[in-house]
């Protein structure tokens, strides 16, 4: 049986939603557990994930900066960490670190959410902006979904390269790396686009893109979850174009992450969105 002990494991952590999700989900399940935050420096994370193991814990969520580090020390990788090479969830199983990523997949289950009206994004583009942990999901995600045309623009030009050739060789989309200029040009025909870049975050502004050149059957999906509403997705709900904020991909790989520390599959209710956007609310 698993053991009712979990966390997430960041720098800082303070500003985390995990504990008040998975706690909810705890106390819906009636399982005396519980999830905590645990603020860890950079050079000291093996020291307190083996420490941690070592005091029963089941596995920890992992956030800012420690996803890439807690990849290179695990003994076993899924296919998710392997393709990202980055994990947000560690399982200490038999002594063992095992790597999962489950923020590919929480994407992929957001993006089917928000984008159930319309119809598939297969053979079409997406332009994930951004180059960091959050825009390899979000590369991967857009392939999972089957779209054709993948484009990664980013700030620092040269991280998109790279970014882009880490995961080539793991995606079946066509997979391009553009200069921010290039947003005039590839805009008109893209249907989803994905900020996965931090501005936003607390209310600074969102990545200087016009959004009038999207089309009207476009979607906008920000991974920012605080503000819920970013300067970018008030500027699609203004242009009418389908909307998706960063809550249903945290709910969602947190839902996977909690199934695999807990063993029990929790539901991704209307009742936990309220709860965590009440949450945000109160800055908690
Ligand atoms: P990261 O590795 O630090 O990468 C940050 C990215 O944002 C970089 O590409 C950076 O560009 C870009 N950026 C920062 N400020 C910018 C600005 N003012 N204009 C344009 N680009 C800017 O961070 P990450 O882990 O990928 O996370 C990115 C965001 O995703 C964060 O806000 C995080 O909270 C969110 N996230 C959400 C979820 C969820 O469940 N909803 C999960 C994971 C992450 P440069 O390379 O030029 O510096």
């Amino acid at each position: 049986m698993n053991s009712l002990l979990a966390g997430v494991v960041g720098w800082p952590v303070s500003h985390s939603l995990s504990p008040c999700m998975h706690n909810f989900w705890l106390h819906e399940h009636e399982m005396n557990g519980s999830y905590v935050a645990l603020p860890v420096r950079r050079s000291d994370l093996s020291g307190v994930l083996a420490g941690l193991r070592d005091a029963g814990f089941s596995g920890v969520n992992l956030t800012l900066p420690h996803k890439e580090a807690a990849f290179a020390i695990a003994h076993r990788v899924d296919p998710a960490a392997r393709a990202t090479q980055a994990a947000n969830l560690l399982l200490f199983r038999d002594r063992r670190f095992e790597a999962h990523n489950t923020d590919v997949e929480g994407l992929v289950l957001s993006l089917k959410e928000g984008l159930r009206e319309k119809k598939a994004v297969g053979n079409r583009r997406a332009i994930v902006l951004g180059a960091g942990g959050a825009a390899r999901a979000a590369v991967l995600a857009c392939d999972h979904l089957n779209v054709q045309d993948i484009c990664i623009l980013n700030r620092t030009g040269s991280r998109a390269d790279t970014l882009r050739l880490a995961v080539s060789g793991s995606v079946r989309a066509a997979l391009n790396a553009a200069p921010w200029e290039a947003w005039e040009a590839l805009a008109p025909e893209t249907q989803l686009l994905i900020n996965a870049t931090s501005a936003g975050l607390n209310g600074t502004p969102s990545p200087d893109v016009r959004l009038e050149l999207l089309s009207s059957d476009a979607a906008v999906c920000d991974l920012v979850y605080n503000p819920l509403e970013t300067g970018l997705l008030a500027q699609a709900r203004k242009r009418g174009l389908t909307t998706i904020n960063g809550l249903g991909m945290l709910m969602h790989q947190g839902a996977l992450a909690f199934e695999l520390l807990f063993g029990a599959r929790p539901t991704v209710s209307t009742a936990l969105r309220e709860h965590l956007e009440q949450a945000l609310q109160d800055g908690t």
